[in-house]
């Protein structure tokens, strides 16, 4: 038996408990920063954590929920049963979160609340990537439409539970405020329409597309629908190239090729987070409120980067997201969409007996896109085989 001497029975403070990060937050962070001591709060008010922040505990309720474990079945650009080693939405959303968490650190902008905002991104994405949201949008256009953002929203809101009393998460407002991009989807919600995305709310868009323009050009290829001699004609590539000939000479041949891709990432993130920096030095916003009603955002790449980049994207649409394989995939995703949705529409008892109650609560069409939309895509296909294959 150990005998210990008496004050080790003592309860002992954790270095770093809530009130003590709230002081960190406070000492360390930008003035323009969100602190999580003063965020406006939950729907339904809760008591504050002990050892967490408020942000700490959005994020900790996001990566335990269900929609986020979904993301493993979800497509980014490849359907799953493609490859093994193309991005999910999860992967994505895991790439896309360490670049926000690069730049939010870089900047002294709250890393946990851009964290937190990075995971929710993505919840209200469809099966079958941005092909399976147009196809629901389309399905949905008379009863008020689809977009992924928009039902990342509804997914922490209402669609995933955790409580007996009340539906959702219960995230703090700056993570649901994050979600909403445009004026015109604030307008008529508690999000004020006049105002600007928070600074922690641009990292997150530009740290997904950062993402995305780094592994799609990885995933195109890997698949070998992208070439490097196409590359080798957009600035982008060049550059990167080059930065890999100069600082690492022995890279030759396909290593070459992958330390290339890696330093196209890397410069773009550098650039932003340099960049963003200039302008906030000059900007000087002396609080996150101010920082949101500036005229332009404050967190951009350099115009010569953003040129660049945008380069990549319109190479990408052209020869990558438009390619005959994804349009086969894509189109294999509206039927499938389709049939499910017209399925349930026709008969709202054949799913769940939550979705029939919530069918009852907000109506049948709303219900069933909810319902399609939290589906992942080897649940879509075994649902629409179920449907055509009575005994499959
Ligand atoms: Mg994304």
């Amino acid at each position: 038996m150990i005998h210990e001497p008496p004050d080790a029975l003592l309860p002992i403070a954790p270095p770093w408990d809530r009130l003590r990060k709230e002081e960190r937050e406070e000492r360390d962070l930008q003035p323009y920063a969100v602190r999580s001591a003063l965020s406006r709060g939950r729907r339904v008010p809760e008591e504050p954590d002990e050892l967490r922040t408020a942000f700490e505990r959005d994020r900790d309720r996001l990566i335990h929920s269900n929609a986020f474990r979904r993301l493993q079945y979800k497509t980014q650009v490849f359907v799953y049963h493609e490859g093994d080693a193309y991005r999910s939405r999860l992967t994505h959303t895991l790439e896309a979160l360490q670049v926000a968490r690069s730049i939010a650190s870089a900047l002294g902008l709250n890393e946990t609340l851009v964290e937190a905002i990075t995971l929710a991104h993505d919840l209200g994405h469809p099966p079958f990537g941005h092909r399976g949201e147009d196809a629901l949008h389309r399905l949905m256009k008379d009863h008020g439409g689809f977009r992924h953002n928009l039902q990342s929203l509804r997914v922490v809101d209402w669609l995933e539970r955790r409580s007996a009393s009340s539906r959702g998460l219960n995230l703090s407002f700056e993570v649901r405020d994050a979600l909403l991009k445009r004026p015109v989807e604030r307008e008529g919600t508690e999000f004020d329409p006049a105002s600007g995305p928070m600074l922690e709310a641009q990292v997150m868009d530009l740290a997904d597309s950062t993402a995305y323009n780094h592994h799609d050009v990885d995933d195109g290829l890997r698949a070998r629908i992208l070439l490097v001699e196409d590359l080798e004609k957009l600035a982008l590539w060049r550059r990167a190239s080059a930065h890999v000939a100069q600082h690492e000479p022995a890279a030759t041949g396909s290593m070459r090729v992958r330390r290339t891709v890696g330093a196209l990432i890397r410069l773009c993130i550098r650039d932003l987070v340099q960049h963003s920096a200039q302008r906030l030095a000059r900007l000087a916003p002396r609080s996150p409120d101010e920082a949101r009603r500036l005229p332009e955002p404050a967190i951009a790449n350099s115009p010569e980067m953003a040129a660049e980049i945008l380069e990549l994207q319109r190479f990408l649409f052209r020869t990558f997201y438009r390619h005959h394989r994804l349009n086969q995939m894509a189109a294999r995703a509206t039927r499938i969409l389709s049939v499910l949705f017209e399925s349930y529409l026709a008969d709202p008892t054949a799913m769940p007996p939550t979705y029939e109650e919530w069918a009852h609560e907000i109506g049948v069409p709303r219900a069933v896109c909810d319902y399609v939309a939290g589906m992942t895509d080897r649940y879509a296909e075994q649902e629409y085989a179920r449907f055509f294959l009575p005994g499959a």
